[in-house]
C-alpha cells in the first residue's frame, strides 16, 4: 500500500498532508505528531495567545474536519525514534514501527537552551522557552501585572514577548547580548527603531549584556536574579529564553542524511535518499535567487517547501523559487520582511520612522535583495516582488515617496 507518513505536525507536515490530497495522492497519508492536539499556528504564541486576545480555539491551522474530509490520520502523543530508510519503516517510541512508500521529514525546530553557570540541566518553575502551545501556556500562568519579568534574547521572540507583556503590565528588562536588537537580520537603522519604540514604551533594555550566572533560591526550583558580565543582579520574578533555535535533525543524522545546517533538500524538498523528503525550519534548501543554500524557519517556507514535496510526490515536481518572506508584530508595528539581506551593502530608507511607518531597502551591488517593511502593509506585494525581480535601477527612486512603487516593477 502507499502510504505517505509525515514525521511532525507543524505548519509544514500539515501543509504537506493536505497538499498531497490535493494534488491527488490515493495511498494513506498518516501524520505522526508528538504534540497533543491538531497541528497549530505558532507565531500568535508570542503574539496574540500571548497578550490574550486570541484564545486557543483560533490556534489551529485548519478544522478537524479538513482532515477528515481528505482522509488524513493524524496520530498524537507519537515520536519517531528512528528511521529505517532501506526497509522503508519506522520506529516510534512505543516500540511499534509503521511502513511508509513517501517519508516526509516535518520535525521542525526546538528552542536553543540557555547555558549558563548555576543552571546546568535544572528547569526551574519560572524559567520558560516558548516554542510549543504548552510553553506558552504555562508562561501565562505566571503573566501577572506588576512581576518583573526578564527576557534573555533581544530577537524577535523575546521582543514579541516584551510588547505583549508590557501590555499587560509586567515589568520587562531585555537582555541582548550584542550591541544591539535584531542584531543579526536587520540593519543597525532597523535596530535602532526598534530599541527607541521598546524604550519609550517602558521596557529596559540591556544592551551588550552577557550573563554571567543564574542565580536560584534555596530549594534550586526558581530563578531569583540573573546576574551579568557587567556585575549587575537584576532580580526577578520570572525569566523567558528567546535565543534562537536548533534545527531537529537527530533522526536523518542517525539514518544517514546528509545534514548541513538542517537536513539537506533539493528545490523539490527532496532528500539524498529515494522517497524521503524535509520540509519546513528542519531543512536546508538551495535558493536560485540568492545562489546559496538557506535554512529559513518561517511560516511561508514552511507551506512552500510543503508544496513543493507534495508535487513531487505526485509525479509534478514545482521546484520552491518563492521569495523567502516573514513578519513580526510589536505594539502598534507590523514589520514585513521580504527576502534574505545576507551580504548587504547599502541601506535606502523610504517613509518617516518618526510616523512609524517606513522601509529599509537592502542592495548589494546595487541590487535589490531583501526589504524591512514597518506598518508599510499597502506597499507590501509591491515591494516583494521588487526584491523578487532583483530591482536594480536608481536607488534613490525606491527612497522617493511620490514614487509609486507599483511603476518600478514595471
Ligand atoms: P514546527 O512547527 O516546529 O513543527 C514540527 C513538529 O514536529 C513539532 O510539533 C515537533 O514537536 C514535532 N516533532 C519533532 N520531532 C518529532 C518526532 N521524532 N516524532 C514526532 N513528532 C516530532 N514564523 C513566521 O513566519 N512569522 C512569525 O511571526 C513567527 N513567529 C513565531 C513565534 C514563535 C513563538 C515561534 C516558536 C515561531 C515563530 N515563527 C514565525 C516560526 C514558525 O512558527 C516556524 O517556522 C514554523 O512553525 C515551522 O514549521 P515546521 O512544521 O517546520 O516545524
Amino acid at each position: 500500500q502507499t502510504c505517505a507518513l509525515i514525521v511532525g505536525g507543524g505548519h509544514a507536515g500539515s501543509e504537506a498532508a493536505v497538499s498531497l490530497r490535493q494534488n491527488g495522492f490515493a495511498g494513506r497519508i498518516l501524520i505522526i505528531s508528538d504534540e497533543p492536539g491538531l497541528p497549530y499556528q505558532r507565531p500568535p504564541l508570542s503574539k496574540a495567545f500571548l497578550a490574550g486576545t486570541l484564545g486557543a480555539e483560533a490556534l489551529p491551522i485548519r478544522p478537524a474536519a479538513a482532515y477528515e474530509k481528505a482522509n488524513i490520520e493524524i496520530r498524537n502523543g507519537a515520536s519517531v525514534s528512528s528511521l529505517d530508510l532501506e526497509g522503508r519503516s519506522v520506529q516510534l517510541a512505543d516500540g511499534s514501527s509503521l511502513g511508509w512508500s513517501h517519508l516526509i521529514l516535518a520535525t521542525g525546530s526546538r528552542a536553543r537552551r540557555l547555558q549558563v553557570v548555576g543552571l546546568g540541566e535544572r528547569q526551574p518553575d519560572n524559567l520558560h522557552y516558548l516554542r510549543s502551545q504548552a510553553d506558552a501556556e504555562r508562561l501565562r500562568e505566571q503573566w501577572v501585572e506588576g512581576q518583573r519579568l526578564v527576557i534573555v534574547g533581544g530577537g524577535y521572540i523575546g521582543l514579541e514577548v516584551a510588547a505583549a507583556a508590557k501590555k499587560a503590565g509586567l515589568q520587562v528588562t531585555v537582555l541582548e547580548a550584542q550591541p544591539r536588537v535584531l542584531a543579526r537580520v536587520t540593519a543597525p537603522e532597523v535596530s535602532s527603531f526598534y530599541e527607541q519604540v521598546h524604550r519609550a514604551a517602558g521596557i529596559e533594555l540591556r544592551l551588550n549584556t552577557q550573563l554571567e550566572q543564574v542565580s536560584l533560591d534555596a530549594s534550586g526550583q526558581m530563578v531569583e536574579a540573573m546576574v551579568t558580565t557587567d556585575g549587575a543582579r537584576i532580580p526577578l520574578d520570572l525569566v523567558l529564553v528567546g535565543v534562537g533555535a536548533i534545527a531537529n535533525t537527530e533522526l536523518a543524522e542517525q539514518a544517514g542524511l546528509e545534514v548541513d545546517n538542517g537536513i539537506v533538500v533539493d528545490n523539490c524538498s527532496r532528500t539524498g535518499a529515494a522517497g524521503v523528503y524535509a520540509i519546513g525550519d528542519c531543512s536546508n534548501h538551495p535558493s536560485a535567487l540568492y545562489g546559496c543554500r538557506l535554512r529559513l524557519e518561517s511560516i511561508p517556507n514552511a507551506i512552500e517547501q510543503a508544496r513543493a514535496a507534495a508535487s513531487a510526490i505526485t509525479g509534478k515536481p514545482t521546484p520552491y523559487v518563492a521569495l523567502p518572506w516573514f513578519w513580526s508584530d510589536q505594539y502598534d508595528l507590523k514589520l514585513q520582511i521580504a527576502g534574505i539581506n545576507q551580504g548587504y551593502d547599502q541601506v535606502v530608507l523610504r517613509g518617516s520612522k518618526a510616523l512609524r511607518s517606513f522601509v529599509a531597502f537592502y542592495l548589494r551591488a546595487g541590487r535589490l535583495i531583501a526589504a524591512d517593511c514597518i506598518n508599510r502593509q499597502p506597499e507590501f506585494m509591491a515591494i516583494k516582488k521588487l526584491v523578487q525581480a532583483g530591482f536594480a535601477g536608481d536607488s534613490e527612486l525606491l527612497a522617493d515617496e511620490s514614487v509609486n512603487l507599483k511603476d518600478l516593477t514595471a
